[in-house]
C-alpha cells in the first residue's frame, strides 16, 4: 500500500455501493462529497446528467441529520422521493402541492429525524413557520439545487433564491452545496455573492460532450432538411425535435407521422394524461420521437437518445447546451443538429420587444440570444464555441460541422480593427460605454441625436465604416463576441474590450470571419419585423 496506513472503503464509497448500486463515482463526485461530508461549502457547475444529485444525497446520508434540499423543481420532487424510496432512502418534501396533513407527516418526519433527505420548495423558506421548523431537527447539510436561479437567469424565481442568503447566518455550521448545470462566468460569481458562498470551493466539471455532433444549417425548406436529416442519419431512433410553438409542434409531429416516422407531440397545452402517455411511451420504447416545446425533458433520463434536432433557433445558448445534453447519455455517438434562419432572429427579436418585464430585462434576453447567434456563425469549432460560452477551453473537436467541413471566410481584421477601436477610444478619451448600437451608428457616421449629444461626431473613427452596412456591422460585432474579442458587460448590453482585444488592436492577431450569407442579418430582421 502506498499510503501510510491502509484503511478501508470510505463511508461514502460503501454508501454509493450499498444504496446506489454503483461501482464507482463519476468525475469529480468523489472530491465534492468528501468536502461537503468534511462539513464544508461548495459550488458545483456540473452539466446535466453529470450527476450532480449523488453529490448532495451522498453527504446528506453519511452526516448525521436531515440533508434539506432546497428545488424549484416541485413538479419532480414526487418523482425525486419515489426514486430515492425505492433505493431504502427515506425522503419526503414539503411544498404548495400538498395539504395540510401531508405536510403534517412530513413535518414530524424531519423533526424526528426519521427521514434523510427533506425537498423544499425555494419560496416555504421565506416562511417564517418553515424556518422554525427547521430549527427543531438536526440538518446536516443545505443543497441549493438550480443554484443559477438565484442569479439573473432565473428572474422567475429570484425572490425565493434571494432569500437562501440568510440560511449562512441562521445556521453557520451547517455545510452548503449549491449546484448548478447552466453557469457561465457571470452566473457562478452572482451565485457566489448572493448566497454568501465566498467560502465555498468550486468544482467545475468539464462541460465536454464529446460523443455529441453539433450541426448548425443554413434553413431554407426545414421540414424537408429536418425530414431529410431523419431518415438518412437517425432512422428509427428515439430522439426529440424541439420548436418554439405549440402549433409548430403538432404541425410538424403531424407531418412526421405523414412520412411514416414514429412521432408524438409534447407541449403544455396538451392534457396530462396524454403528456404522461406520450413521455412514459419515449421513455420505454426503443425508437420514438417526440416534437416537443421546452416543456419537455427537465428531469427525463433516457439514456439512448440519438439525436436532438432543433426547428427553430433556442433562445440562448444555456438552452441549447441543455437541450442538446439530452442526447447520447449513454455515451454513443449522437448528433445534435440545428436549423438556422432569418425567421428565426425576426421572431424572437419580436418576441423579446414584446417581452413582458423591465428594459434590463430584454437587454439580457437579447444578450442570450446574440450569443446563441454568435455560437451559429462561428467560423471556429461550434464545440470550443461551446465550451468557451461556459469559461472551458477545448482544442478543434474534429466532430462538429464547422471542423468536418470549415465554412467560407473572409478576412475581418481591418473591420474588427475599427470596431475595437471605437470601443477603445469611447474608454479611454471620454470613459464612456455603449452597446452595439451606437458602435455602429458612429463607425457608418449617422448623425443621430445620441451622437450629437455625446459629441461622437468629433470621433476620429466616427464614418470610417462605410463599407459595410448596418447589419453587417452588428454580424462582425457578434463574431467579435463569439471569438473572445470583445465581451458584454452589466445590464446595458455595454460592449468592453477583452485581455485578447488589444493584439487585434495591435495587429498581432488576424480575426477570420464567417462569410456572412443574405439570410443572417438581424439588424434589418428587426426593422422589417
Ligand atoms: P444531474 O442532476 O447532474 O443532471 P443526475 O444526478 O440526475 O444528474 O444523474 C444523472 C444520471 O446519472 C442518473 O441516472 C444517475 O443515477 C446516474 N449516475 C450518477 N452518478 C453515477 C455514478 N457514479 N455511476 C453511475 N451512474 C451514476
Ligand atoms: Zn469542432
Amino acid at each position: 500500500e502506498p499510503g501510510p496506513e491502509t484503511s478501508g472503503p470510505s463511508p461514502a464509497s460503501l454508501v454509493l455501493r450499498r444504496v446506489f448500486g454503483y461501482d464507482s463515482f463519476r468525475a469529480g463526485q468523489q472530491d465534492i462529497i468528501e468536502h461537503v461530508i468534511a462539513g464544508h461549502d461548495a459550488l458545483v457547475l456540473m452539466p446535466t446528467g453529470g450527476g450532480k444529485s449523488l453529490c448532495y444525497q451522498i453527504p446528506a446520508l453519511v452526516r448525521k441529520g436531515v440533508g434539506v434540499v432546497v428545488s424549484p423543481l416541485i413538479a419532480l420532487m414526487q418523482d425525486q422521493v419515489d426514486a430515492l424510496t425505492a433505493l431504502g432512502v427515506r425522503a419526503g418534501f414539503l411544498n404548495s402541492t400538498q395539504d395540510l396533513d401531508e405536510r403534517r407527516v412530513v413535518e414530524a418526519a424531519f423533526v424526528a429525524g426519521e427521514i434523510d433527505l427533506l425537498y423544499l420548495a425555494p419560496e416555504r423558506l421565506r416562511v417564517e413557520s418553515t424556518l422554525r421548523l427547521l430549527d427543531r431537527g438536526t440538518i446536516s447539510l443545505f443543497a441549493i439545487d438550480e443554484a443559477h436561479c438565484v442569479a439573473q437567469w432565473g428572474h422567475d424565481f429570484r425572490p425565493d433564491y434571494l432569500a437562501l442568503s440568510e440560511l449562512s447566518e441562521r445556521w453557520p455550521d451547517v455545510p452548503r452545496i449549491a449546484l448548478t448545470a447552466t453557469a457561465t462566468e457571470a452566473t457562478h460569481a452572482e451565485i457566489t455573492a448572493r448566497l454568501g458562498l465566498r467560502e465555498a470551493r468550486h468544482f467545475v466539471a468539464s462541460f465536454d460532450r464529446p460523443n455529441i455532433q453539433y450541426r448548425i444549417v443554413a434553413k431554407n425548406e426545414p421540414k424537408r432538411q429536418l425530414l431529410e436529416f431523419l431518415r438518412s442519419e437517425h432512422a428509427g431512433d428515439a430522439g426529440i425535435v424541439y420548436c418554439l410553438s405549440r402549433s409548430s409542434v403538432e404541425k410538424i409531429a403531424a407531418f412526421l407521422v405523414e412520412n411514416g416516422i414514429d412521432a408524438v407531440p409534447y407541449h403544455a397545452g396538451l392534457d396530462a394524461r396524454t403528456r404522461a402517455a406520450h413521455q412514459s411511451r419515449f421513455l420505454r420504447e426503443d425508437g420514438l420521437v417526440v416534437v416537443a416545446t421546452i416543456a419537455f425533458g427537465m428531469g427525463i433520463d433516457k439514456p439512448d437518445v440519438r439525436f436532438v434536432a432543433h426547428f427553430d433557433l433556442p433562445k440562448s445558448v444555456e438552452g441549447y447546451y441543455q437541450e442538446t445534453g439530452r442526447a447520447g447519455r449513454d455515451g454513443q455517438p449522437s448528433t445534435a443538429w440545428l436549423a438556422y434562419g432569418l425567421q428565426d432572429v425576426v421572431q424572437q427579436r419580436k418576441m423579446i420587444g414584446t417581452s413582458e418585464g423591465d428594459d434590463a430585462h430584454r437587454r439580457r434576453l437579447s444578450g442570450h440570444l446574440d450569443a446563441m447567434l454568435a455560437l451559429c456563425e462561428t467560423v471556429e469549432c461550434r464545440r470550443v464555441q461551446l465550451l468557451a460560452y461556459f469559461g472551458q477551453r477545448g482544442a478543434p473537436c474534429g466532430n462538429c460541422d464547422t471542423c468536418l467541413s470549415p465554412p467560407e471566410s473572409w478576412d475581418g481584421t481591418i473591420a474588427a480593427q475599427k470596431v475595437l477601436s471605437t470601443i477603445y477610444r469611447l474608454d479611454r478619451e471620454r470613459r464612456q460605454k455603449f452597446g452595439t448600437g451606437q458602435i455602429v451608428d458612429i463607425l457608418l457616421g449617422k448623425k443621430t441625436p445620441k451622437v450629437d449629444q455625446h459629441g461622437h461626431h468629433t470621433l476620429t473613427v466616427f464614418g470610417v465604416g462605410t463599407e459595410l452596412r448596418d447589419g453587417e456591422w452588428r454580424g462582425v460585432v457578434r463574431q467579435l463576441l463569439a471569438q473572445g474579442l470583445l465581451a458584454v458587460e452589466g445590464d446595458y448590453g455595454t460592449l468592453v474590450l477583452t485581455a485578447a482585444s488589444a493584439d487585434v488592436l495591435k495587429g498581432e492577431r488576424q480575426v477570420p470571419m464567417r462569410r456572412e450569407p443574405e439570410r443572417i442579418r438581424p439588424a434589418k430582421a428587426a426593422k422589417a419585423a
